[in-house]
């Protein structure tokens, strides 16, 4: 456990090597595996009826994990209406009591770490360790997020005034916030979203992503048993287009929190403007992320970090490394010890411990996937790909790609699964490669591999980029570590699980009172 500004424990993990653990874990995963979970709309604690549909396990297209009501317009209009009716008492509550809500909620998770792990493995096609590392993220939202409020909320700031006037600074809810999240942190990022919504003392609308809305209503069980009232938090799996459009479109709300592709970030964006009120938006999105290899690099290193950043959640992190430069000069070492060590990764069931690479999310996102490499395959040198395993037939696989390309415009938009693209640079156009990450627009992570350490801080210091990681891998951001979230076409910020997070969530007002 570590012990951040002295207040506050990050989640524990689990030792996986332990054989105990690896039997209740199994055990966990039995009885998960066994159950068909159930989702549906929760407005005001009733479950709501609706269309259903089934969830597939996308390691397995013949496991039916669950099935999902999916809330229609009405249900919509019902927790809007709903949601506005609580907000003003929820803004009014005290927030020591609504921190104790999440931290109620992070015991509560902690208790239920193996079944909720083996639900997004289910779900969502997380290998063990990412379920694991999830749901530790997970508990570390709802922590330092209750941690957070406390510092921020709980007491006005007094301000300076003249004889005779007292100036004191409140923060206060902002209404009805929508929470809308994506399938690849199905209870981490869903969870997150809306804790701080809630603790800010906003009440909320969680739409789900529709690949995991068994996790996520799973959560919503969770934060109501820890104590959010049923009439502050309401919960909408359905579709994005139809449903979620519906809800930013909608006067009552008062903010937009949303993780997903910038291209959907536009649309909400859009739907935004069009109403009279300016709303806040905070929006997270997608990236197109780089790794700068210079020839002091480490190269055992290097294809160590390289190898977890780009293909680690089968390559399914908006930090997942997506471009790696190479300087010349270590290039040919560098390729050669990536081809290796890909060799020795082991595509398949996530549930086994032995798995290095689980399923893509869907047979969708296989057939993208294939589009691009074919794409690549004409206009790129292919280095390496990997061999789907016979096993594998019956899920989402799409095994690991290295593609050697000129110039990073070749590629126009994020490509979400584990294909590499690498580039050969050399020292003296480091200030072109640079000014090419700028250009991309996007800002969300950055891996630089040198030993140099004035050439780490150039680089960082010139690149327009949310988060910069230098000489490890660029993935796995830790709450209260390393706030995440980018720039430029990666979103809007506040970083998620920084300091400066939750007032993005709440309003500032003044009062002043002539004594
Ligand atoms: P997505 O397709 O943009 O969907 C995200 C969420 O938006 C889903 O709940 C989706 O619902 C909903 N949605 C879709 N269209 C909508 C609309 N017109 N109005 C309102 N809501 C709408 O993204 P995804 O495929 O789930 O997630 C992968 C993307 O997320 C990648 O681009 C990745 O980089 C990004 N991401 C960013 C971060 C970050 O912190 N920067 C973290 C994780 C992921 P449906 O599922 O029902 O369509």
């Amino acid at each position: 456990r570590h012990l951040y500004g002295g207040e506050r424990l990050n989640a524990s993990g689990l030792n996986l090597a332990d054989h105990a653990v690896q039997f209740h874990l199994a055990q966990a995963w039995e009885k998960a595996g066994k159950q068909s979970w159930q989702a549906a709309p929760i407005v005001n604690g009733h479950r709501l009826a609706g269309n259903t549909c089934l969830i597939h396990n996308p390691a397995d297209r013949d496991d039916i994990v669950g099935e999902v009501s999916l809330a229609n317009a009405e249900a919509a209009d019902q927790a809007l209406d709903a949601a506005c009716q609580a907000a003003p008492g929820w803004a009014d509550s005290d927030v020591g009591m609504r921190a104790a809500c999440l931290e109620q909620a992070a015991e509560l998770l902690e208790a239920q770490m193996l079944e909720l792990m083996s639900l997004i493995i289910r779900e969502g096609g997380r290998t063990i360790p990412d379920a694991l590392n999830e749901v530790r993220e997970t508990i570390d939202f709802c922590r330092y997020y209750a941690v957070q409020a406390r510092r921020h909320f709980a007491h006005p700031i007094t301000l300076p005034g003249v004889t005779g006037e007292s100036n004191q600074l409140r923060w206060a809810g902002r209404g009805v916030f929508i929470c809308i999240s994506p399938w690849n942190f199905p209870a981490a990022i869903f969870t997150g979203q809306i804790a701080a919504a809630l603790v800010a003392g906003n009440s909320v609308i969680a739409k789900p992503a529709a690949p995991t809305p068994l996790s996520a209503a799973y959560l919503v069980d969770i934060l109501h048993q820890a104590g959010i009232p049923q009439t502050v938090l309401h919960f909408l799996p359905g579709s994005g287009s139809q449903i979620g459009m519906q809800l930013v479109s909608d006067p009552r709300i008062a903010g937009v929190a949303f993780t997903g592709s910038t291209s959907t970030a536009r649309q909400i964006n859009q739907a935004l403007a069009q109403r009279e009120r300016i709303l806040p938006f905070i929006a997270e999105t997608g990236g197109q992320n780089c790794m700068l290899v210079d020839s002091s690099a480490l190269p055992e290193q290097v294809v160590q970090d390289v190898i977890a950043s780009s293909f680690n959640s089968a390559g399914q992190r908006c930090s997942a490394l997506r471009v790696l430069y190479l300087q010349q000069e270590i290039a040919p070492q560098i390729i050669s010890m990536l081809s290796g060590a890909m060799d020795e990764l082991r595509i398949g069931n996530p549930m086994q411990l032995s798995t290095d690479i689980g399923p893509v999310i869907s047979d969708s996102a296989c057939a993208e996937l294939l589009q691009h490499c074919e794409h690549m395959h004409r206009e790129a040198h292919l280095i390496k790909a990997l061999q789907q395993p016979p096993a594998c037939v019956s899920g989402s696989f799409f095994p690991p790609h290295v593609y050697e390309i000129e110039r990073l415009d070749q590629l126009q938009h994020e490509v979400f699964g584990p294909v590499l693209h690498i580039i050969r640079y050399s020292a003296n156009q480091l200030d072109e490669v640079i000014a090419a990450i700028n250009r991309s627009g996007y800002g969300l992570t950055l891996g630089i591999h040198s030993r140099i350490e004035s050439r780490i801080d150039y680089i960082q210091r010139h690149t327009r980029c949310g988060n910069t990681y230098a000489n490890r891998n660029m993935i796995g951001a830790v709450v209260g570590s390393q706030p995440f979230g980018g720039e430029g076409l990666s979103g809007t910020g506040p970083k998620a699980g920084g300091p400066h997070y939750l007032q993005r969530f709440a309003t500032e007002r003044v009062i002043t009172v002539n004594t």
